[in-house]
This record gives C-alpha cells, sequence and structure tokens, in this order.
C-alpha cells in the first residue's frame, strides 16, 4: 500500500506536497520522496516518516510549480531508499511517475524492457517498469507536438502490457501532468482543483483527504481504466480506455484509508459505523453476557462505538495507544512479540478487572497481535474475552499491493471459527459476513456492484491469478520476509 500526490499548481508546490503526504502518511511509512520541476528536476528521496526526510533545505531546493509526491509501503522490491518514488525517465521528454499499487507480472516485463527495448531497470520498484513501458510507448510514436491522443495510446498499451492493481500518476516535462487507474481501478485516485491564479491549480492524490488539506476542491474520481490529461494550458483531457468492470479494493474501507475520506465516493467513517451496525445485530443475536466494549485502536474505534451504541452496552477506551512509536520490528520469539504489543497498547485494568469484554478491531491478519491483546486483556484479570473482526475471515493472499502475499500465514486459512477462537484464547471470535462487508460500502454508492475482495473470498477481479502465480509470488515474498528478519536482528 502506498500513498501517490500529484500537483500541477501556479506557485511552488512543495510545501503542498509536503503538507498532502504528511495527510497519507498511514498509507506508508517506510520511505517517501518528492520530485519538482522548474525546466529541471529535483529529487529528495528517503527512508522513514515524512517529516524526517525532507527538511528546511529541501523546501528551498525542491523548487518548482509543478511535483510529485510518494510514500511508500513496499509489497515488491526491497526496502531500501534506493527503492523509493518517484522515479524519472529522461527520455521521451523526462518523465517522472509515482504509483500505488502492484504489477504483478513485474519480472517478464523487465525481460521485455531490457531483451527487445534495451531498457535496463536499475530497481526492484514496480513503477519502473509502469514508467518505461509507458516511456517507450510514447517514443515509438515519433511525436513532433504531443498531443492527448498520444497519451491515450501510450495508456491503452500499458493496460495491454501491465498486469495487476496500478494508480498512476506522472508529469512529462513541459507537456502536461497524466494520471490514470488501472482497468478494474483496485486502488483509489482522485483529482481537484484550486482557483488561486490566472488558471486553476490541479492535484491527484490516493485519498480525498490529501486534496482536502491543501485546498483542493471540486474532488472526482478518475475511473476505473480512465486517463486524466492535464496539458501545459490546464486543459483537462480524460478518456475510459478499457471497459471492465469496476472493483475497489474493500480493505481501502474496512482499514488502509482515513475515516476521512472518500474512497470512490463513499465516506470511509460512514461505511465503518454500518459495518459495526452489521455486526452488532450478529452479536444480538448471540446472546452473549458482554459488560463492555473495547475497541482495539485506531481503526476499530468507530465500528466499536456503533456496536454499544446497537447493544446498549458500555463503551470503554480501556486500550491506551502510544502513538509515537513507529514500525516495531518483526520478533522472533512469542515473549518479545508481546512485549512489542505492550510498548504499543497499555491496558486500563480498572475497566477490563472482572468483566466480560467485548474486543472490537478492523480484521485478524496472522492472529498473532490479537493473541497478545486477548492475553493482555485476560492478564488484567477479564472474566471472558470475546473478539469481534468488523471484516470477514482473512484466508488468502492480496497480489494487488497489500502485504499479505504469503496464505500461510493467515490464522483463518482452513480453520473454522472455533478453531480461531481456541487459536487465539478467545471465548468466541466473531465475524463479519463478506455479504454484510459489501452491503455496507454499497450503502455509500449505489453504483457500486463489484468489488476486489480476493483476500476474503479468493475470487481475483483480474481473472489472471493462477495457483502458480500465487506460488511464485508467495516465494519472491518469504525471501523478502526472511531478508527483512536479518535485519533486524
Ligand atoms: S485482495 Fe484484499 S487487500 Fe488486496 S486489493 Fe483485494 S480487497 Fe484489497
Amino acid at each position: 500500500m502506498c500513498g501517490v500526490i500529484g500537483i500541477y499548481g501556479n506557485d511552488h508546490v512543495f510545501n503542498d506536497l509536503y503538507q498532502g503526504l504528511l495527510a497519507i502518511q498511514h498509507r506508508g511509512q517506510d520511505s517517501a520522496g518528492i520530485i519538482t520541476y522548474d525546466g529541471r528536476f529535483h529529487t529528495k528521496k528517503g527512508n522513514g516518516l515524512v517529516r524526517d526526510i525532507f527538511t528546511k533545505e529541501h523546501f528551498k531546493r525542491l523548487k518548482g510549480n509543478i511535483g510529485i509526491g510518494h510514500t511508500r509501503y513496499p509489497t515488491i522490491g526491497g526496502y531500501g531508499g534506493d527503492e523509493a518514488q518517484p522515479f524519472l525517465t529522461n527520455s521521451p521528454f523526462g518523465i517522472i511517475m509515482a504509483h500505488n499499487g502492484n504489477v504483478i507480472n513485474y519480472k517478464e516485463i523487465k525481460q521485455v524492457l531490457l531483451n527487445k527495448h534495451k531498457r535496463r531497470l536499475n530497481s526492484e520498484n514496480d513503477v519502473e517498469a509502469i514508467l518505461n513501458i509507458f516511456a517507450q510507448e510514447l517514443s515509438e510514436q515519433n511525436i513532433k507536438e504531443l498531443t492527448p491522443q498520444h497519451i491515450f495510446s501510450a495508456v491503452r498499451s500499458v493496460y495491454k502490457k501491465v498486469r495487476g492493481s496500478y494508480s498512476v500518476v506522472a508529469y512529462i516535462a513541459e507537456q502536461g501532468m497524466v494520471a490514470f487507474r488501472d482497468p478494474y481501478g483496485i486502488k483509489p485516485l482522485v483529482y481537484g482543483s484550486r482557483d488561486d491564479g490566472p488558471i486553476p491549480s490541479y492535484a491527484v492524490a490516493s485519498e480525498s483527504v490529501s486534496l482536502n488539506i491543501m485546498n483542493f476542491g471540486n474532488v472526482q474520481n478518475v475511473g476505473a481504466g480512465q486517463v486524466l490529461f492535464i496539458d501545459s494550458d490546464r486543459n483537462i483531457h480524460t478518456k475510459k480506455l478499457v471497459d471492465r468492470p469496476h472493483s475497489p479494493c474493500l480493505f481501502e474501507w474496512v482499514y488502509f484509508a482515513r475515516p476521512d475520506s472518500f474512497i470512490d465516493n463513499v465516506n470511509v467513517y460512514d461505511c465503518r459505523v454500518h459495518l459495526g451496525n452489521f455486526l452488532a445485530k450478529k452479536i444480538k443475536a448471540m446472546n452473549l453476557d458482554i459488560d463492555v466494549v473495547v475497541p482495539v485502536p485506531d481503526s476499530a474505534r468507530d465500528a466499536a462505538i456503533e456496536i454499544a451504541r446497537i447493544l446498549q452496552l458500555r463503551y470503554r477506551e480501556a486500550l491506551v495507544k502510544n502513538r509515537y512509536i513507529g514500525r516495531t520490528f518483526i520478533m522472533p520469539s512469542d515473549q518479545s512479540r508481546k512485549s512489542s504489543i505492550r510498548q504499543k497498547l497499555n491496558p486500563i485494568v480498572s475497566e477490563l478487572k472482572g468483566k466480560n469484554v467485548l474486543l472490537v478491531d478492523d480484521s485478524i491478519v496472522r492472529g498473532n497481535t490479537s493473541r497478545a491483546i486477548i492475553e493482555l486483556v485476560r492478564e488484567c484479570g477479564a472474566k471472558k474475552v470475546y473478539f469481534a473482526s468488523y471484516s470477514p475471515p482473512l484466508r488468502h493472499p492480496c497480489v494487488y499491493g497489500i502485504d499479505m502475499q504469503t496464505k500461510t500465514e493467515f490464522i483463518a486459512r482452513n480453520a473454522s471459527i472455533d478453531q480461531i477462537a481456541q487459536k487465539l484464547k478467545a471465548d468466541k471470535v466473531i465475524y463479519q459476513s463478506f455479504e454484510d462487508l459489501e452491503k455496507a460500502v454499497g450503502l455509500g454508492n449505489k453504483k457500486l456492484h463489484n468489488f476486489c475482495g480476493a483476500c476474503f473470498s479468493g475470487v481475483y477481479p483480474t481473472g489472471d491469478v493462477t495457483p502458480e502465480l500465487l506460488e511464485e509470488i508467495e516465494s519472491e515474498r518469504r525471501i523478502v520476509q526472511d531478508n527483512q528478519l536479518e535485519l533486524n536482528l
């Protein structure tokens, strides 16, 4: 999962890019980068959080009224600062590009680019593959004067050659800004405008919250299979190049996106409240003896409040999160994993002691965190601990850009709900149904009928995910995870 921003402005855009990236920092905390343009490109990339990478010096150095920013959580490629986006290619024109997603035929594209077009990729980052395909397609058109048709033609070729999910923003020097979303529109992408000069400024971003914070209005979605081209006179050209079922990622509403964002016109906060509402009705029918509803902070709060309201139960924030702890390392032993949870979450014992506690979380992936939290609550003297997930059981790898790529990592894989409860040492585990998850999102936008819910259902919207491909992705991911574990030890 990553976050992208592109601005075609009237004044220097570095500060807006910085503020916009801060607003989507939750989409990736491993690295970030900004490239601006003022007749030449100015670059700064690094590992870590946005606030740590960029300084006053970069504010002065990264000049220009055009720029692209990115914040990254790696799913393909390594973790080094060199892998940070945006990427740049000199020809044709000079193009910078960033994306959110995952190219599933990256290796094949890399070989074709080298063998057929003599283009050598210099990273393991899949956006470099999209950038080079796009650049190659533009080059082959022998352009004298670039028109929107050249852009549409190049993006059409990207659609033919690049499989997976990708929401892309690019700038072609002196020509214009380009944004497009893969044919199924799996990852979100929005754009908006701001009247701040003789001609409007435009911005593209992964989440609407970035546009709100940068004061851009008229927010619209880039549709599935749609390309947007803002030319150098700031004329907007859009075209839907392919017509496949729009299938946005359900996990955006469950966990990834900020509650104040709209993803495909569905407010994330509203959706989480609906999810709480549906789950509460399911819990009510189970007649459990619950004393208190406790959210696992932060994403579960909105749903947990609704669950407590419907069940007419006491709601307590009995787990306090330390917001200033960054990413915790992958812990090799149960003991160290537990202490890592304690660094992040501290219980308020008086709210848990002697109570039957309903813990609410957004999802259960591997189960290590959930198990450690349940143990923690029991150690505080809770009589019973029920665990509710407002999303359905996760059982299948995500090949579209989320770090859940190995099937063996899911606690729910090949396990019944009772077996999951046993593994977690919970008195009961309650899951949202897949139908209710789709219904909750659909309430916000009646036009959405298809979703990517592959990690829940095993049905991959792109229709090209074979068992062999899953096996290949899984083994690559294991190597990356092993390398990362070694680095952390
Ligand atoms: S598989 Fe799951 S996490 Fe991945 S894109 Fe689809 S819904 Fe989102």
